[in-house]
């Protein structure tokens, strides 16, 4: 099938037009099962594991012929800024295209998501002719080396709310290191993958380095997972998901496995923070995104000397954001829909259970308008450590705001989860601003701000939070075996 929509702007007007079906080996063909995936704007194939079969096969082609270690880095590196500069030639349409299936904003896929995608390829372009080993002397006649090599063909399994920069975190390392590669994205969300997929071939990559099998997670994404002939799987998406990846893994070939998972990630503002600031940063921390996002601030301990005020504030500010919520693609939007009825029910859900349990809902927790996923900024105040919208990721708009008297006190809630993705401190107070940023159990700590990304900076979980890291020269370590050479001279 194939996919066409004209938007009409005001912000990109243009036709975008692509094939649909599964990615293997360069082309795209209907998905194996016959059946259809059901979206309100487009109908696309539903794969299984036949395909993931097929793509595998493509993929391990790939790699014994034309890539691994059979293409050099630095041509590696040169398809991946190719690929880069296709994406800023087609940040508009592929931004439109992003809001469009997704329900974020225009700006922050244009300004955001895309962006940082071309970005986060360039970056390992760059590492593409830079993995090497080390030569070790262990005596005068004996020395050892190692060898950074490709894995092999490696499956990666996406969700939905950065579908496109996630795929670009995804093939970014894995490229750069020589792994063909077979991703699954969210059946939520598959439009930009099918979209890139025209780009990948114009880029010059050669027919099965890059497969891409739509479809859901039960099949495609139980098949990546379980395949014989798949080394390693890099995943990220919920807590539960990953867990069954890992035994799936374990039960079959014992495939090495990367998760980044989900978050309940605490912002910690203590009485000598500049407080409008803090207020700004922690209520972008929260409604970023729509609230999904898997590093969001969804918990906000105040000190007690600024409760008050902060709650003030932040209500005031959160006020201003609220009338903002409509049209993707209306210039002033700062936020769009949920991603789906089933996001949205589940979100109005976790409202009922914070009323139900005793928090004092401080602001929304309505639906916005009469129509679609639209939901207020939501803030809870009185909240409980044990209230489950404080314990568990509701991936929405929904800011619980919590007292602390001091550092001891903050560092025992903050860490009273079992997630570790991320945190945030604020505080004039450098020292102790850092010393907190140790003692919080996160992956990531910001300081005086949050939700800051850069492709140089590793990403990933403590605790339920994930294995291993993205982004950096970390992730080089998902997509390589060490080879340790012994020479007897
Ligand atoms: P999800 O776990 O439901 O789905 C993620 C992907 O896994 C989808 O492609 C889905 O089809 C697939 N999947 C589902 N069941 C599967 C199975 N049994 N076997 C294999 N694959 C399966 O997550 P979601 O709802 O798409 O995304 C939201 C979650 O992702 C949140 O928990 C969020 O915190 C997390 N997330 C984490 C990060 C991070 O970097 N840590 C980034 C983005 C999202």
């Amino acid at each position: 099938k194939t996919f066409s929509y004209e938007f009409t702007g005001p912000q990109w007007k243009g036709k975008t037009e692509f094939k649909t079906g599964n990615f293997i080996n360069g082309e795209f063909v209907p998905g194996g099962s016959g059946k259809f995936i059901e979206y309100v704007i487009a109908q696309i194939s539903e794969g299984n594991a036949a395909d993931v079969d097929l793509a595998v096969d493509a993929a391990q082609k790939a790699y014994d012929t034309v890539w691994g270690l059979k293409t050099p880095g630095f041509a590696r590196g040169k398809l991946l800024i190719r690929l880069a500069e296709l994406i800023e030639e087609n940040v508009d349409e592929l931004a439109s295209l992003e809001a469009l299936d997704n329900g974020k904003t225009f700006a922050a896929a244009r300004n955001f998501d895309v962006v940082e995608a071309a970005a986060c390829l360039r970056y390992y372009a760059g590492w593409a002719d830079k993995i090497h080993g080390k030569v070790i002397e262990t005596s005068e006649e004996k020395f050892g080396y190692t060898r950074h090599e490709p894995i092999g063909v490696v499956g990666q399994i996406i969700p939905w709310n950065f579908p496109f920069l996630m795929l670009a975190w995804k093939l970014g390392p894995a490229l750069a290191c020589g792994n063909t590669i077979v991703l699954k994205p969210s059946e939520f969300t598959s439009l930009t993958a099918l979209r890139v997929c025209t780009l990948i071939s114009a880029a010059g990559f050669p027919p099965g380095v890059i497969n891409i099998v739509l479809g859901y997670g039960q099949t495609v994404g139980a098949a990546i997972s379980e395949h014989m002939k798949i080394e390693k799987v890099a995943f990220t998406g919920s807590t539960a998901v990953g867990r069954t990846i890992m035994k799936a893994a374990a039960g079959s070939n014992l495939k090495k496995v990367t998760l980044e998972l989900g978050g309940k990630s605490p912002n910690v503002v203590f009485n000598d923070a500049d407080v409008d600031q803090a207020v700004k940063w922690a209520a972008h921390g929260i409604y970023f995104n729509h609230g999904q996002t898997c590093c969001a601030g969804s918990r906000i301990y105040v000190q007690s000397g600024i409760y008050d005020s902060f709650i003030e504030k932040f209500t005031a500010h959160v006020k201003t954001l609220s009338t903002l919520v409509g049209d993707p693609f209306h210039p002033s939007t700062f936020q769009g829909p949920q991603v789906s009825q089933i996001q949205y029910d589940r979100i109005m859900h976790y409202i009922e259970s914070g009323k139900s349990q005793g928090a004092t809902l401080h602001l929304g927790g309505e639906r916005h308008g009469t129509e679609g996923y639209f939901i207020q900024p939501t803030v809870f105040t009185d909240v409980e450590p044990h209230m489950k919208i404080v314990q568990e990721e509701i991936f929405g708009p929904v800011g619980v705001i919590a007292k602390f008297e001091d550092e001891e006190d903050v560092v025992r809630q903050a860490n009273d989860t079992m997630y570790g993705l991320a945190a945030a401190v604020f505080s004039r107070d450098v020292g102790r601003a850092i010393s907190v940023a140790h003692r919080l159990q996160a992956g990531t700590v910001w300081v005086n701000c949050v939700n800051m990304l850069n492709s140089q900076i590793p990403f990933g979980g403590f605790k339920q939070s994930g294995i291993g890291r993205e982004l950096g020269e970390y992730a080089l370590a998902n997509y390589t075996n060490v080879k340790a050479v012994h020479v007897n001279i």
